[in-house]
């Protein structure tokens, strides 16, 4: 069978589907790989590049999509690329099950069999295709990366001939996948790093990486949410108005803080209001990384970077693995990578589609001619 990579047509995407050094590995499962012509030249990968790990470059996205039994591909592809599947093809990649009835529908009327990138179940045994983390880590790397470069001071203190600079103070909140990739990445830059998350079982996590767990003056557990598989709920009103009593008292000392807060299938919360941000001193930056999802902040506005009245400058941006695309797509390729070794137990360059295979039965949103989202849980851990 022949994997198939086209060009991502999403506005300002760069990251691709396969890359030449999952091309090889892909190579090894008994499948022949094919791009679009210049599919990776915006996350640094050459036409020539594929050629050399033995990819077929094809001219045409749609000849690309005729040609392919399987397309590994990143966005969730739009309508016309949604209508080049039949029943003979499997797509892999993001595809926004719970925001794409259209999609679905389509996919369903072809007959094709999906595969959504963002449903691959969060056990153990599927980490290794674990896309939604393996991009939650660069966002939250990048959004410290993006905060420096948008800080006019140092991150570490330091004592130089002309004088001493106080560190940075950061402030993470909510501490996922992205907020201990921010935590670390602050810390590793000498930042004094500060961290909260309605989940108290992370601060251990938090500590061990030298970030200090902000915890609230509350009587109840930090955690008003925890039975939820380890994301969090929605936090009860008095939780909520201590976790902004807590922020707006660091406000005024904090140099940078980056939001990840998240709840599954709601807006964001609200966590950094308005007064917050008019406390913070000239030259701080917020990073809201659930801009997407209607911001943490009140004034971030999405995909655009602004500056406050008293110069506080908002990060909105939502696309921060494609801003690091050559990275982004080496480790999403390989997500991909290994949902294919387990779609693929002979190595023969067939696919099996086990539906009795939870990861595989949990990711597949269309088969044989059905609509199979939402899945059953997940029966191990
Ligand atoms: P997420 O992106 O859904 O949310 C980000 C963080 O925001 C979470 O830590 C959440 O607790 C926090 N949050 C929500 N509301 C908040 C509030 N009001 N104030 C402060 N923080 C708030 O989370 P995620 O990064 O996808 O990870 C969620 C959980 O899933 C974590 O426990 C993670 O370790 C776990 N996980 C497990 C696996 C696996 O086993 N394969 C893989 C990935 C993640």
């Amino acid at each position: 069978m022949k994997i198939g990579t086209p060009r991502e047509v999403f506005g300002g995407e760069a990251r691709v589907g396969m890359t030449p050094s999952v091309a090889k590995h892909l190579q090894k499962l008994g499948y022949e790989c094919a791009i679009e012509i210049g599919a990776g030249q915006a996350a640094g990968f050459s036409d020539a590049d594929y050629e050399a790990a033995g990819v077929e470059i094809i001219a045409t996205a749609a000849a690309l999509w005729k040609a392919s039994d399987i397309i590994a591909k990143v966005r969730q592809p739009n309508v016309t690329e949604t209508k080049r599947l039949n029943k003979n093809k499997t797509l892999i990649s993001f595809f926004n099950p719970a925001g794409n009835e259209e999609g679905m529908e389509i996919a369903k009327s072809k007959g094709a069999n999906v595969i959504a990138m963002e449903m691959v179940p969060r056990i153990s045994r599927a980490q290794k295709m674990d896309a939604l983390s393996s991009m939650a880590n660069i966002a939250g790397y990048r959004a410290v990366i993006e905060a420096g470069n948008n800080f006019g001071r140092f991150f570490t203190g330091q004592i130089t001939a002309a004088g001493k600079v106080p560190p940075a103070k950061v402030l993470v909140i909510g501490a996922g996948v992205a907020g201990l990739a921010a935590i670390g990445t602050s810390t590793s830059l000498g930042a004094i790093t500060y961290a909260f998350d309605v989940r108290p079982e992370v601060a251990e996590q938090v500590e061990s990486m030298g970030a200090e767990f902000v915890y609230l003056d509350f009587e109840e557990e930090q955690q008003d949410g925890a039975a939820t598989g380890g994301y969090a709920a929605v936090s009860s009103p008095e939780f909520r108005e201590a976790q902004l009593a807590k922020f707006r008292e660091l406000a005024p000392e904090i140099d940078i803080v980056i939001t990840t807060a998240l709840i599954p299938n709601r807006e964001a919360p609200e966590l950094w209001t308005e007064d917050m941000v008019a406390s913070m001193k000239t030259g701080s930056v917020i990073v809201d990384l659930a801009a997407e999802k209607g911001g943490n902040c009140k004034l971030t506005v999405a995909d655009e970077k602004i500056v406050t009245e008293n110069g506080v400058t908002i990060i909105g941006y939502t696309d921060f693995p494609s801003r690091m695309a050559n990275q982004s797509s080496e480790l999403y390729a390989s997500n991909i990578r290994h949902m294919l070794t387990d779609l693929t137990p002979e190595k023969d360059g067939q696919v099996v589609h086990d539906m009795e295979d939870d990861v595989i039965r949990g990711a597949t949103v269309t088969y044989q001619g059905e609509i199979t989202f939402p899945p059953p849980p997940p029966k191990i851990a």
